[in-house]
């Protein structure tokens, strides 16, 4: 018999005719002959009023108590559905995270799934009831049952790891726009539906604040290889496609902790070429890269550095054959970037053969000891970090050739991993270049001037981080080393998300002196525009007109990082809107 998860998200069930419409969807199903398991989300916007609440009687509540009243607003609705359902003549009843056996680690606010229970589901399900369970909460393992939540947005983990456990033909997050769209409906009204998209897509995508899917949904649906879509509650159209790789045999217990990093890669088929002291106005990367992509020269990382005094330093990595090429293009660019105040700035530095080593792993979204093991592994085999290139799924950095073979064997034994596949270059598809794009305007950026260079300053600083569960996002490390005190020393910045600024900002501080670092700079007003697709590799060009449509808009790009397939910008928050609209819009995503 076909088994389905499906989940209706807070407007999909805000108000009783909603509920209403939402149990005729699922009794339909239930005629149909299928199986049904139901997870909702609290009515409308019932958690964000109970976190208004909650901040009238404390200024900082505990966590503890705060996951007691928020995952009230789900047994609310479960409730109500069930009856709906029973209205109908269809028999149903509603479980918590707790009835059902949804067993989580006790990290309050953010607990991770262990394990599903699977049976007493199955046997209300085998009589013919349609089980409707509570989202977004769980029981922890510890002997005392706390209650936990999963994190806001968390419904959907809730119901693609159900939909894993109880092994359902397909998962169905149901929601309040037709499907997944090319970017945020409520900035870019032309947003189109994509009718499919890949896990690898969706998993950046939603890191980088497409609101639709949570991302440790996806995690789940890619790690089992479930058949997840997503579609509206308004209609009955099909919606998108998440496609999963293939089902892996992989265990159901620890099921969202399994191991973080699923491969090592070590690419020695590459050389480095920065641009160093360009002035910093918009323009500059989008002609950089514009030239590059006319001699048909596949980019694959670029990072720019945050500013020091007013000039940027950017650097990226293309295949050793065609070095010489982009050191060409860069050279012919620099000369005209000096200012007759600057006469000696922009100048180019090549390296023509270096190595990136890179750890991948869904498995480390959310988990910020992950990139900090890795800095200190490198540093505890004496390897010196040049570049450091980030996403969400996959931490890379750009070390001498010499020290490939060094850093993958520490590397395979730091996170338990037998073999070391070296990484094929990732290959052309037929996938669209750019997907979608997406805006986070809940980043702040962080720099820490003159850190001296030497191995394991970047273990040091995001080692520290990790221990106060600080997320870091776009590590970037500036590729100008300067003498201080003769001391050869470089920037290192990055981004954290702006709730926790001000303790990764008492943090920093603490570390200063202890690495010998002289300043660290914050800025708020920042917003992250990035743009997504598993198509754009084996395509130059895209990183340019990316850049260059934010030139013409007079947007200043503050820092650049890219992974295989995303490009994500720093822009000052004040034009983030207008970053994503013209990034939409040059690249023709939406409805026309
Ligand atoms: P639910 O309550 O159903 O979980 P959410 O509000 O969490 O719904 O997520 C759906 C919302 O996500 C949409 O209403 C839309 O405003 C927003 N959104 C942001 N980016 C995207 C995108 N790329 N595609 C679709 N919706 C998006
Ligand atoms: N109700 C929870 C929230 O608003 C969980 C969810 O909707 O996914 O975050
Ligand atoms: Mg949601």
């Amino acid at each position: 018999m076909t088994l389905v998860v499906q989940k209706f998200g807070g407007t999909s069930v805000g108000s009783v005719e909603r509920i209403q419409k939402v149990a005729q969807r699922v009794y339909k199903t239930a005629q149909e002959g299928k199986q049904v398991v139901v997870v909702v989300s609290a009515m409308g916007k019932t958690t964000d009023e109970l976190v208004t609440l909650a901040q009238q009687v404390s200024d900082q509540p505990s966590r503890r108590e705060m996951d007691m009243l928020l995952s009230t607003g789900e047994q609310v609705s479960i409730a109500l559905l069930s009856m709906a359902l029973q209205e109908l003549g269809q028999p149903a009843l509603s479980l918590t995270g707790a009835q059902v056996g949804i067993v989580t680690e006790t990290a309050h606010s953010r607990a991770r799934i262990l394990e599903i229970k699977r049976y007493r589901v199955q046997r209300h399900l085998d009589k013919g009831e349609v089980v409707v369970v509570a989202g977004f909460q769980g029981i922890s393992s510890s002997e005392d049952l706390e209650i936990t939540t999963l994190g806001r947005g968390g419904s959907d983990t809730s119901a693609v790891a159900l939909a894993a456990s109880l092994q359902a033909d397909f998962c169905e997050i149901y929601t309040d726009v037709p499907g997944i769209l090319t970017t945020d409906p409520r900035i870019v009204p032309e947003a189109a539906l994509m009718s499919e998209i890949t896990c690898d897509e969706m998993l950046e995508l939603a890191s980088l604040g497409a609101k639709v899917l949570h991302p440790r949904a996806v995690e789940i649906a890619r790690n089992y290889g479930l058949t997840l879509v997503v579609r509206s509650s308004w209609s009955d159209e099909p919606g998108t496609k998440v496609i999963s790789p293939l089902a892996q045999s992989r265990s159901l217990s620890g099921l969202e902790i399994g191991k973080a990093v699923d491969s090592v890669q070590l690419d020695t088929s590459q050389g480095q070429v920065a641009l160093l002291r360009v002035p910093d106005s918009p323009g500059i990367a989008g002609q950089l890269f514009g030239e590059i992509a006319t001699q048909d020269v596949d980019v694959d990382l670029i990072i720019q550095s945050i500013h020091e005094g007013n000039t940027n330093d950017i650097a990226f990595t293309v295949q050793r054959d065609v070095v010489k090429t982009a050191e060409a293009v860069a050279s012919a660019i620099a000369p005209s970037l000096r200012t007759s105040d600057q006469p000696n700035e922009a100048e180019v530095m090549t390296k023509p053969k270096i190595a990136t080593v890179a750890i991948t792993g869904a498995g480390m979204i959310g988990r910020p000891g992950i990139a900090a093991k890795m800095f200190n592994t490198l540093a505890e085999a004496n390897v010196n970090i040049r570049m450091i290139s980030t996403s969400e799924v996959k931490v890379g950095c750009v070390i001498e050739e010499a020290d490939g073979d060094r850093a993958v064997n520490a590397l395979c034994q730091a996170f338990d991993l037998k073999s070391s596949p070296v990484s094929p270059h990732a290959e052309k598809n037929d996938h669209p270049p750019v997907r979608g794009v997406a805006l986070d305007m809940n980043q702040a950026q962080v720099a820490m001037l003159h850190v001296p260079d030497y191995p394991g300053r970047a273990a040091k600083i995001f080692g520290r981080l990790a221990e106060e569960q600080i997320s870091v996002d776009m590590i970037i490390q500036s590729q100008r080393s300067r003498l201080v005190n003769d001391i050869p020393s470089r920037d290192i910045a990055f981004t954290v998300s702006q709730a926790d600024l001000e303790i990764t900002q008492k943090t920093l501080n603490q570390l200063l002196p202890e690495i010998g670092a002289q300043e660290i700079l914050l800025d708020q007003e920042i917003a992250k525009v990035s743009l997504v697709g598993a198509g754009m590799i084996g395509n130059p060009g895209v990183a340019a007109k990316m850049f260059s449509s934010l030139s013409e808009e007079k947007i200043n790009i503050q820092m650049i990082t890219t992974s295989e397939i995303k490009i994500s910008c720093v822009v000052s928050k004040s034009q983030g809107q207008t970053a994503l609209q013209v990034i939409h819009k040059v690249f023709d995503l939406g409805i026309n």
